[in-house]
């Protein structure tokens, strides 16, 4: 495999062990925020949980992302993809935030997201609460509303809590809908259950015409079927990905916020992902892990392994828009299946 630059590849643990030294996301290079040209990937923390409606914990969210995530190898087994050789990545560090103020915070997250837009730098956000998707998607979306796949426990489509509160993590697809930045006809929710208020969210999806998935359907028609609806929603125009952990059995990823039991398993969760391989993502999201409900830290795991297949994913994207293949590794035999 040749790397389309060898300064952007991990440290390998065939080299260092992978607990040893400062852990940077994926043991990728540590970029400068300030000046992100060279990169085309850009993995940046958003260590903020003033969206939470219930239990907080997702600002320790990065750290623990980025100390599980040094277990990640360099090539997919599943897809033989070679991200890392694909795409030039980079860890960008945390974005600042205010904890004491929402609006504030909501505009560095942006502006965060728009620098390494600027430089042609894919950005791929590690929550987090799940409002931190807004700042993205007002930065993404300038061109025009985004398509968007949505693996979620929840619709994240509310109005407004606590008597008018219009920025939580309950809202921030209601507000990105109603701002023009996510095109409803292109935009599909995996994995909804639970119990909810009164359906107020649902009945403004139905209104705009967006897709809903209950964890039930999901069950009944499985993850080829289900994906195969979500490329045709998501056609050939620009995309973003986003996953909650809490789409994830609380039996299997504990540490988030707002748990819903009934939801996906992990190997479900590749598999889409993996499936959204060919779509034109040109940002994502991981977001809502809460360490201090991880006393194993098998959910920042999880996470950190999601994370990966949306850095697949999103490798080849970057890749087709800049006019070259993705690198795949020739040495693993294609699966038979
Ligand atoms: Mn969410
Ligand atoms: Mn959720």
């Amino acid at each position: 495999m040749t790397p389309v630059d060898p300064a952007y590849l991990p440290v390998s643990a065939l080299e260092v062990p992978r607990f040893a030294g400062i852990a940077t996301c994926m043991r990728l290079p540590l970029r400068d925020r300030a000046a992100p040209a060279g990169a085309e990937i850009g993995v940046f923390g958003v260590p903020w949980d003033g969206g939470t409606t219930n239990r907080p914990g997702a600002r320790h969210g990065p750290r623990a992302l980025r100390d599980a995530s040094t277990m990640i190898r360099h090539v997919n087994q599943a897809t033989r993809a070679a991200p890392f050789h694909t795409a030039r990545c980079a860890d960008f560090g945390d974005a600042t935030v205010n904890l004491t103020d929402v609006a504030h915070t909501l505009e560095l997250v942006e502006g965060q997201a728009a620098a390494l837009k600027a430089a042609g730098v894919v950005p791929l956000m590690m929550g987090g609460d799940h409002l931190m998707s807004l700042p993205m998607l007002r930065a993404m979306a300038r061109g025009g509303p985004l398509g968007f796949v949505h693996f979620d426990a929840h619709t994240d489509l509310f109005d407004s809590y606590f008597g008018g509160v219009r920025y939580t993590h309950g809202t921030p697809f209601r507000r990105a809908v109603e701002e023009g930045l996510l095109d409803p006809a292109r935009m599909i929710q995996i994995g909804i259950r639970g119990t909810s208020y009164d359906g107020e969210d649902r009945a403004f999806a139905v209104e705009r015409g967006i897709r809903i998935v209950p964890i039930e359907e999901f069950r009944a028609r499985g993850p080829a079927d289900v994906m195969a609806e979500a490329r045709d929603i998501l056609g050939h125009a620009p995309a973003y990905l986003s996953f909650d952990i809490d789409a994830i059995d609380p039996a299997l990823a504990p540490g988030t916020g707002t748990p819903e039991i009934g939801g996906f398993t992990t190997f479900e969760a590749q598999q889409m992902v993996r499936a959204l391989d060919g779509a034109d993502i040109v940002a994502g999201d991981l977001v809502e892990v809460a360490p201090p409900f991880d006393p194993s830290g098998v959910t920042a795991w999880i996470g950190a392994s999601i994370l990966f297949e949306i850095l697949c994913v999103s490798a080849t994207a970057a890749a087709r828009r800049l006019g070259r293949a993705p690198v795949i590794c020739e040495e693993i035999p294609e699966p038979r299946a």
